[in-house]
């Protein structure tokens, strides 16, 4: 797992904890690297990555889209409902997976009872 140049990380959130573990577990999986581009850097308010709750994660290195989806579902899997993930700009030039705490979700903590 890689951090693209540039990236600011602010303050650990919970949630983005939950989610660079995640990320973390599947890149020892895949044969692709998974490269973090955002988190809290170059966005603006109401956007999440301003609020520490979420990080953007390179596409185009992805050799398919079959396994852009699959990273999609192991990334729900993984989560749980706490996460919304979707690949945003398809086949674009930006073409780049966002992931944040979904809206009005209460995300307990990385410890569960
Ligand atoms: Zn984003």
């Amino acid at each position: 797992m890689q951090v693209k140049q540039g990236v600011r990380f602010k303050t650990f959130s919970p949630v983005m904890l939950w989610m660079l573990n995640a990320l973390y577990l599947y890149s020892r999986r895949v044969s692709y690297d998974i490269v973090i581009t955002s988190a809290n850097d170059g966005h603006v308010l109401p956007s999440r990555h301003v609020k520490d709750e979420a990080l953007d994660i390179r596409s185009k290195n992805i050799p398919s889209s079959d396994e852009k989806l699959r990273f999609i579902d192991i990334m729900h899997f993984m989560l749980g409902p706490y996460v919304t993930i979707i690949l945003e700009d398809e086949n674009k030039d930006n073409e780049h997976f966002h992931m944040q705490a979904k809206k009005g979700s209460d995300f307990p903590g990385i410890l569960r009872p």
